[in-house]
């Protein structure tokens, strides 16, 4: 962190996990735990998705999360059509974000993945590539496939582990371990239920995880072992998770990374302290997905991914510690102005070059068209 003029310069956040077409279902089925939240809300409004209503949405969430300070975002997506994914990474590529498209290939489909990445992420200056899967005994055959994609490829494995206690059945750990996928070429999100052994394993094999606190609250998920990860020096980034949180307010993630420990453990010296969960924010999730030597930190030679916020306002002034303060006061709009890769994306707390009214106005007419369907 520098300080220039009263304002507070910072690298940007790292989100390592989300789903950001999920904005069409924000604040949706806020009484069902993961399993009901599927069968409520998300499956029922995947099927409706048309390119255009999928561009808005993915453009609405897209937008809110640069305008909270988000730099670098991996969108983890389960949906299949060439054309809808086309629309997809459109929308993603012209916020100008720096993002990596996770795509879940259906009944793994080596060359439409290889289509995907080479025509539609590749040509994306600040695009990258991840193949994404569910580990479970039951998909043990597709999970080996896409993590024989992945290595194909030359890109990480992206898989949702333990998210929920019933998944213990489904031994995702050992399936991951089985196809010989453990390694620091494996980004496991959730990871909420892990036992003593895996942790040791994910240490031991430098597998990387991404730490979702507001998603796992809301659907009544878990909290996850952090401190005892963060103990063994795994990597854990933190991940927004689409529409379960209903924000892309990344300080809201960072108190709630700090806070669901200390309420587990009842200690406020556990980790995360503040400074843990900042670089887990920034500097963390840039080595979770292999990105640290490009962005992550304010460093002579990295490109410029950088927030500027103002400290000037009710919520957050006097100073006291301007790092405790960016961390429990801070909100997205005290984040005054956000470059990615030096290009300014929002400026004087504003975006730059996007009519925020317009694309509110487009999300909710396609929302419209989506309901009377
Ligand atoms: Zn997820």
């Amino acid at each position: 962190m520098l300080e220039s003029s009263g304002k507070l310069v910072m690298p940007g956040f790292v989100d390592t996990h989300n789903h950001l077409w999920q904005a069409m279902i924000r604040g949706g089925c806020t009484d069902r735990d993961l399993f009901g939240w599927f069968r409520s809300c998300t499956d029922p409004q995947r099927g409706l998705l048309t390119p255009g209503a999928l561009h808005s949405f993915v453009r609405l969430a897209a937008l809110d999360a640069v305008q909270s300070g988000v730099t670098t975002l991996v969108d983890w997506v389960d949906i299949f059509s060439y054309d809808l994914v086309e629309s997809y990474v459109r929308a993603l590529a012209g916020t100008g974000l720096r993002f990596t498209y996770a795509m879940y290939p259906p009944a793994p489909d080596g060359a439409l993945v290889a289509k995907v990445k080479k025509e539609l992420v590749d040509p994306v200056p600040l695009g990258s590539f991840q193949i994404a899967t569910h580990a479970a005994r039951a998909a043990r055959s597709d999970n080996l496939a896409h993590w024989e994609l992945a290595q194909d490829l030359g890109v990480m494995l992206n898989s949702h582990v333990l998210e929920r206690p019933e998944m213990r059945a489904d031994d995702p750990v050992g399936v991951l371990d089985g196809i010989g996928a453990l390694g620091p070429r494996l980004l496991m999100n959730h990871a909420v239920h892990l036992t003593d052994a895996e942790i040791a394993a994910v240490a031991e094999h430098d597998v990387r995880l991404a730490h979702c606190p507001l998603s796992n609250m809301r659907l009544a998920s878990g909290i996850m072992r952090l401190s005892d990860l963060g103990r063994r020096g795994v990597k854990v980034g933190l991940g927004l998770d689409g529409g379960t949180n209903d924000t892309s307010d990344f300080h809201a993630l960072m108190k709630t990374a700090i806070g669901l420990q200390r309420a587990r453990t009842t200690e406020a010296g556990v980790f995360p302290q503040v400074h843990d969960v900042l670089r887990m924010a920034t500097l963390g999730g840039a080595e979770v997905l292999g990105l640290a030597d490009r962005v992550g930190s304010l460093t002579p030679g990295k490109r410029a991914d950088l927030l500027v916020i103002d400290p000037a306002a009710l919520n957050f002034a006097p100073r006291f510690d301007w790092t405790g303060q960016i961390v429990f006061n801070g909100r997205p709009e005290n984040i005054e102005a956000v470059f990615v890769d030096g290009r300014p994306l929002k400026l004087g707390g504003r975006l730059v070059d996007v009519d925020t009214a317009r694309v509110v106005r487009e999300a909710e007419a396609a929302a419209a068209r989506l309901r009377s369907a």
